[in-house]
């Protein structure tokens, strides 16, 4: 499918769509692309489906899970005691299969660039050129740590949530797990009951009842894209709450223990501005993840803000896609849809932005003429 020429030439198929990411955002985009009559290709950096939810640690069963929302035309799997690395990745498998969408993997896309007008997505020596592109590449592949003085000193194990080794790797240690998110408050449930644990975050934790999708939370995340601003994490808006897993390790006191963060590693540990220290055998960063954009460098849609601009969506949230520096880019789990729902609604507003992006004389700058869509 690919045309493997290096680039826009004479002969060159060229697509009117191509989607960059196979998770919940890229899935639903392909649905309603295909829907729209939009012929486009996925190019998935996975040897299989399941887009980031097949790397999620073990021990994330369904019932941990803060919700899985269901797919356009498929209802999600419901809560269950099984691992949801296994569940979600086979239930988009079969979607992918039930609703034959265009899924190539594994292609890792190293850069877009514009070339003549055109998008040229590139991957190793293979190419694909489009009118319009979805990226829907999530942030799973770019988890974030932040830098600390010490931190080649320290001389225990330092993870990250992505690598997350299960709470009996931890067993009798002492550990120091920062993060203000939920995977922090989710690791200490595990920890805690097991090993000495220490909770250090930046900010003091908003707890709240509330719902991982709260509107005013998602609102919060879509003005900042609007402003051209780097996303916050729909959760650190949210606030946290602990489930009934996390009660065993609330009695142990190990929330309430939480210190801000600590001034600089050393080799046995950690250091305090008030020159107090914690002795830790390991580190565990629950600190995040960034958007993975890199890919989209060369068209240069960062805003001086830091972060890629937006156009306001329709008035349902979760509906900012479209680069406001170059419209026929859109962006699908970026920001305030960077959540299975938003996944969804931003999918399906992205494949109409194409639509329109496509239409003989509409008008988004650099989109050039296509055939235009063929509704079915
Ligand atoms: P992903 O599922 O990350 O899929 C992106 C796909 O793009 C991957 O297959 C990846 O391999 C591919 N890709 C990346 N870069 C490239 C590239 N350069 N070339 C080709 N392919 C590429 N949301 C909820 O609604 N409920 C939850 O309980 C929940 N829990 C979460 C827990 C954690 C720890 C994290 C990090 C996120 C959680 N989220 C949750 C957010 C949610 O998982 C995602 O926002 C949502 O699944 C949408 O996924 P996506 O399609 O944007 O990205």
């Amino acid at each position: 499918m690919d045309d493997g020429a290096p680039g826009v030439g004479p002969g060159v198929h060229i697509h009117e769509s191509v989607v960059i990411g196979a998770g919940q955002g890229g899935l639903s985009s392909s649905f309603h692309l295909r829907r729209l009559g939009i012929e486009h290709v996925v190019l998935d950096a996975n040897d299989h489906a399941g887009g980031a939810w097949q790397h999620r640690w073990d021990s994330l069963s369904m019932d941990d899970v803060h919700g899985v929302a269901d797919l356009p035309d498929a209802p999600a799997p419901g809560g269950s005691g099984e691992r949801a690395n296994e569940v979600v990745a086979e239930w988009f498998d079969e979607y992918e299969q039930t609703h034959e969408l265009p899924v190539l993997r594994p292609v890792r896309v190293d850069t877009v660039t514009d070339e003549d007008g055109l998008l040229v997505v590139h991957a190793g020596e293979r190419t694909w050129v489009t009118r319009t592109l979805i990226n829907a590449t999530g942030t799973w592949t770019h988890p974030f740590v932040p830098s600390y003085p010490g931190q080649r000193d320290f001389a225990g194990e330092q993870w990250h949530t992505v690598a997350y080794p299960g709470s009996e790797h931890f067993r009798g240690r002492r550990v120091v797990v920062v993060g203000g998110g939920a995977s922090a408050v989710q690791f200490i449930g595990e920890i805690a009951p097991i090993a000495e644990v220490q909770w250090v975050t930046r900010r003091e934790p908003v707890w709240s009842e509330g719902r991982f999708s709260g509107r005013e939370a998602i609102e919060a995340v879509e003005r900042r894209v609007r402003e051209g601003r780097p996303p916050a994490s729909i959760v650190s808006v949210t606030g946290l709450r602990l489930r009934p897993q996390e009660l065993a390790a609330a009695r142990t006191g190990v929330y309430e223990r939480r210190r801000p963060m600590f001034e600089r590693l050393e080799r046995d540990g950690v250091r305090w501005a008030d020159g107090s220290f914690e002795r830790a055998d390991a580190i565990l960063w629950a600190t995040g993840f960034r958007p993975a954009v890199r890919h989209l460098a060369p068209l240069r849609l960062r805003s001086p803000a830091g972060g890629i601009a937006l156009l306001p969506g329709t008035r349902d949230v979760q509906t900012s896609v479209t680069s406001a520096l170059d419209p026929r880019v859109q962006l699908v789990g970026y920001g305030p849809s960077a959540s299975t729902i938003g996944g969804n609604r931003a999918g399906r507003a992205a494949a109409l932005a194409v639509r329109r992006g496509l239409s003989p004389g509409s008008t988004p700058a650099g989109v050039p003429p296509g055939p235009g869509p063929r509704e079915s």
